[in-house]
């Protein structure tokens, strides 16, 4: 509430600042439109002031003033037909240039007496949007045995899971609940669909719809169609593969995915950077403001954002040149590129987003529909990377997400002077686990070692599934002692973990090498060195950790 508070302050503050600068604005356009007069349209000053204009026409509504709006457009209108003739402007078209400059001085008149009752013009997302969500699951599922395998798998990661064997229970249950994600068999013994039927009821009538998981035995568009039309996030084919539906559970319960929405806003005007910045970030969101394209390149390697939002037209560099080079960089090939700007052409759209833009939004925008096309274009991009950096075996980052991560990670804690560990583990004489007990049995042994890792680590830390049998952690913020302490406990834990298969019962140990970034100092001398010290850990006799440091590389190297 406070935060709100604070926020519709700091709306207010720059609201006045924007009706602060509306003078000298039009002053400038004023005096620019002057030099004009009675002289042929030269590209460089029709640029110049089609540019002030637009930027105008722009930010009027965005601000709350919609008939600034409204005369800047006329205007734009009218110059740019002129800039096309190319011609000399003669007094009739001039006289109404001035109409309409005077259309537009009045206008920012009158908004600057209409500032006092602003503040009830902005209308933002529940806050709820941003907040923290419980990560409440309730499994809908009539196979009790199914039911509890769902339980306890869930709970592995986090998650806090109730479990109902009727649509009756669930029903009643559903009638005080709202924060939870349903996982919800499609098929009950009394009909077909009536997983997706009970579903549709209790969505009528709630304001924000439940989401909902559904999980089939039979997969055919029939089904899908209804639970799609019930309002359903995903559906899922049994046997259930729990990677995947992890995957989707951490999406859907997303704010509490460690970190919030980033979004990088790239405008040369500062007023609208912090107008942006003020409502993404009312709605949870980290937000980086860049107000000089030339800046951008090393504004996205270091804050690394879920998606970027352009103005099409800067000076210097405009926005579809921008998108170019950043799908450049193979890093940021897959991000969202979403144009916001005035420009309301359709052909103009959409050559801009031939570029490798992915979508366009119409300045101005109102704060409500930004928050939302923001967030939904990121929440699918997110999905669709998880699908390409996750290991579907064990839900764990995979082997080049977790080495792309460990680059940024490195880079940043060197920038800021902070300790970072890197460990490589690797399970111990897994081959005879696999070859006394079968490959499945194998599979869970790394599922156990995947789950134990990531409910002992910080959910800043990075873990990867590097290799078969082999995990790589990035500990963000941890020196090497910090690190080494961590893993004893982890391996501690582990090598006491008793797997069973067939009655027989048996336990596993892995070896960890770790490294620390005050000592290699860069990603490729970090992964090589804690690879050295984890083959030092094998000959060491296996089932413990082993540090490197400077001279053992050094000394393997020469
Ligand atoms: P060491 O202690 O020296 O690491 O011995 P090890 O047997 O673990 O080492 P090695 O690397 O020779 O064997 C790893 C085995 O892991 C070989 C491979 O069949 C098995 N493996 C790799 N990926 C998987 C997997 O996804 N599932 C299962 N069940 N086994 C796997
Ligand atoms: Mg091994
Ligand atoms: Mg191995």
């Amino acid at each position: 509430m406070r935060d709100q508070v604070e926020s519709q302050k700091k709306l207010k503050a720059l609201n006045a600042t924007y009706v602060a600068q509306l003078p000298e604005k039009l002053e400038q356009l004023d005096q620019a439109l002057g030099q004009l007069s009675h002289t042929v349209w030269d590209e460089q000053s029709a640029q110049t002031i089609l540019r002030l204009v637009h930027s105008l026409a722009g930010s009027g509504t965005t601000f709350g003033f919609a008939s600034l709006s409204d005369a800047a457009r006329n205007l734009e209108t009218y110059l740019k037909q002129l800039a096309q003739a190319k011609a000399v402007m003669n007094n009739d078209q001039s006289k109404h240039i001035q109409r309409l400059m005077h259309e537009l001085n009045q206008a920012a008149v009158s908004s600057d007496a209409s500032i006092a009752d602003q503040s009830g013009w902005i209308a933002i997302a529940p806050p709820g949007q941003g907040a923290a969500k419980p990560r409440r699951i309730f499994v809908v599922e009539d196979e009790h045995e199914l039911a509890e395998e769902l339980k306890i798998q869930l709970g592995y990661f986090g998650y806090d899971v109730s479990v109902f064997n009727t649509l009756a229970d669930f029903r009643i249950a559903m009638e005080q609940t709202s924060d939870v994600v349903v996982l919800m068999d499609v098929t009950f013994p009394e009909d077909r669909l009536g997983g997706i039927k009970t579903v549709y009821e209790i969505q009528q009538g709630r304001e924000i719809p439940v989401p909902v998981v559904f999980l089939s035995a039979h997969d055919n568009f029939e089904a899908r169609l209804e639970a799609a039309r019930a309002g359903g996030i995903a559906y899922l084919s049994k046997p259930v593969n729990i990677g995947n539906l992890i995957d989707r559970l951490d999406i859907l319960t997303s704010p509490i995915t460690p970190e919030p929405y980033r979004v990088m806003i790239v405008d040369d005007s500062v007023a609208l950077t912090s107008y942006y910045t003020t409502v993404l970030e009312q709605a949870g969101m980290a937000v980086k403001a860049v107000n000089n394209p030339f800046n951008v390149i090393e504004s996205l390697l270091e804050f690394a954002p879920d998606l970027i939002l352009i103005d099409l037209y800067m000076p210097e560099c405009n926005g579809t040149d921008l998108a170019k080079v950043i799908r450049q960089l193979d890093a940021f090939v897959s991000i969202p590129i979403v144009f916001l700007s005035a420009e309301s052409d359709l052909d103009k759209q959409l050559f801009a987003m031939g570029f490798g833009g992915d979508d366009f939004l119409t300045k101005p925008i109102l704060p409500q529909h930004l928050i939302s096309s923001v967030t939904s274009r990121i929440r699918r991009s997110l999905m669709l990377r998880s699908f390409m950096v996750r290991d579907s075996l064990t839900g764990l980052l995979n082997h080049t997400a977790i080495k792309d991560l460990l680059d940024g990670e490195v880079a940043w804690a060197i920038r800021h002077k902070k300790p970072l560990s890197f460990a490589m583990i690797d399970i111990d004489h897994f081959k005879q686990v696999n070859d006394n007990y079968g490959h499945p049995t194998g599979d869970r042994v790394i599922k156990s070692l995947s789950r134990l890792l990531k409910q002992r680590l910080r959910t800043s830390d990075l873990v990867g599934r590097y290799g078969g049998e082999e995990f790589a952690v990035v500990l963000v913020d941890a020196d090497s002692s910090t690190a080494m302490k961590v893993l004893e406990t982890i391996r501690e834990t582990f090598s006491r973990l008793r797997h069973l298969v067939d009655e027989k019962e048996f336990t596993v140990t892995f070896s960890c090498g770790i490294a620390d970034v005050s000592q290699f100092s860069d990603a490729t001398k970090l992964c090589d060195a804690a690879d050295k010290a984890l083959y030092k850990a094998k000959h060491a006799g296996r089932n413990q950790l082993m540090l490197a440091d400077n001279s053992f590389t050094s000394g393997k190297k020469d």
